[in-house]
């Protein structure tokens, strides 16, 4: 059970959740649902089918972008009458574009104890598969949804010399790799994982021309990383 009857024993636990395959979920997540009061996350159906199939019932509240901020200060009084309060978002790891910066910053701000534990990351999963520089990277989570200031990151970032990662949805893969193209041309190295871990996983590395093409002749429904090698790199 939880640590309900003992104050100073309240904690955060930001845990790591699986970005599609089940069997990703770690002893340690499980125990962390297990040991806690409350379980905060995005869509409680979603985290709700992963209790259900732990086998684990415990309360839930719902944070997510929309509420996160009036949610936060709740969290926080929780924790400050001793629960402790597990974090977790629909999939992979929570604050990493993904809920949950408010709860942890508050918590840090007032001495709450905040522990992670680690699960599967989409971008970490997918650079590990890449091919490309993994020793330096810059990640920037989702770009912009219009054209123009898409295209203004990635002219910002036309000479940068390390790998560059970056998340993208399955309505907008199409015209990122196209206008990423209208900047760096066809020749430059890219990396697309789609849906990692799952049935229809794949990784494909390539010039950008021949890599969109590829991309664009296939099903585009799915989750998508996008990773971009400096100028300098040749496969
Ligand atoms: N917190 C999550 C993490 O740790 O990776 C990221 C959440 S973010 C809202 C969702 C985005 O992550 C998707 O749009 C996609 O770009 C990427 N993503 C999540 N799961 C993925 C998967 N299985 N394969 C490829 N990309 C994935």
């Amino acid at each position: 059970m939880g640590n309900s009857s003992d104050s100073s024993a309240s904690k955060l636990q930001i845990v790591g959740t699986p970005i599609g395959n089940l069997g990703d979920l770690s002893e340690r997540a499980a125990e962390a649902f297990r040991s806690c009061d409350l379980v905060a996350c995005e869509d409680t159906r979603v985290t709700g089918k992963l209790l259900n199939h732990l086998q684990i019932e415990r309360p839930m509240i719902s944070y997510r972008d929309a509420n996160e901020r009036e949610v936060a200060e709740q969290l926080l009084s929780q924790l400050q009458s001793g629960k402790t309060i597990t974090l977790v978002s629909d999939a992979g790891v929570p604050t990493i574009s993904d809920p949950g910066f408010r709860i942890t910053r508050l918590c840090q701000k007032h001495g709450i104890p905040v522990t992670p534990i680690p699960g599967p990351c989409a971008f970490i999963t997918a650079l590990s598969a890449s091919g490309l520089p993994t020793d330096s990277f810059l990640f920037i989570g989702f770009l912009p949804p219009k054209k123009a200031a898409r295209q203004r990151i990635f002219t910002e970032y036309s000479d940068f010399p390390h790998t560059l990662v970056f998340y993208e949805s399955t309505h907008r893969i199409e015209k990122c790799l196209k206008d990423m193209e209208l900047v760096y041309g066809s020749e430059r190295y890219v990396s697309v994982a789609k849906e990692l871990t799952k049935l229809h996983e794949r990784i494909h590395t390539d010039r950008l021309g021949k890599l969109k093409d590829d991309v664009l002749r296939r099903s585009l429904k799915g989750e998508f990383v996008v990773m971009v090698a400096a100028d300098s790199f040749e496969l």
